[in-house]
């Protein structure tokens, strides 16, 4: 098993039930997979999708790539070595998330960051994550205004989780 230390939040950036035909998310979740694994099909054998686990709006949690393996999911080659991808289903940056989003989200997080140790301040928004060139954050607003960041920091710190003192989700 390759080290995990941290976390990655993303959207879609997309609406999350192709205008109602897919309730869950499931449509939306194999289309994706079917994008990366078109692009990255030819240099990574068994390449499966940019995200590890996907949360779809009913709350659902899709599996995409295996934990074993690096997703390609930000621009900074460092942190995907030693991320697990989790993108949330829907544009944040139009949209509020619906609670049992929310609320399977957080359990995801809370037992994902359990199970491998990961500290509070390692879990990251998509657009905290410094470029690996130039060390400061890149132009992405993934995963959207909208992301319940500091409702989730709360929901972790009054969880007693993380162990750190320092939170990176501060927006
Ligand atoms: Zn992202």
């Amino acid at each position: 098993m390759r080290p995990i230390t941290h976390m990655v939040l993303h959207h879609s950036a997309t609406d999350a039930t192709l205008r109602s035909g897919d309730p869950e998310g499931a449509a939306l979740w194999a289309a994706i997979e079917r994008n990366h694994q078109k692009h990255w099909a030819k240099t990574v054998a068994g390449y499966i999708c940019d995200y590890h686990f996907g949360v779809g709006p009913t709350g659902v949690v899709l599996t995409g790539q295996p934990l074993g393996m690096v997703s390609f999911n930000c621009g900074n080659a460092r942190l995907n070595a030693v991320s697990i991808a989790v993108c949330f289903l829907g544009n944040f940056q139009v949209a509020r998330m619906p609670a049992a989003q929310y609320a399977a989200g957080v359990q995801l997080l809370r037992s994902l960051s359990v199970q491998h140790s990961i500290l509070l301040s390692h879990i990251m928004l998509h657009r905290e994550v410094p470029d690996e060139r130039t060390g400061i954050p890149g132009f992405t607003a993934c995963p959207g205004r909208w992301f319940p960041s500091a409702a989730m920091r709360i929901a972790f710190q009054e969880d007693g989780g993380g162990g750190s003192s320092r939170a990176a989700m501060t927006r």
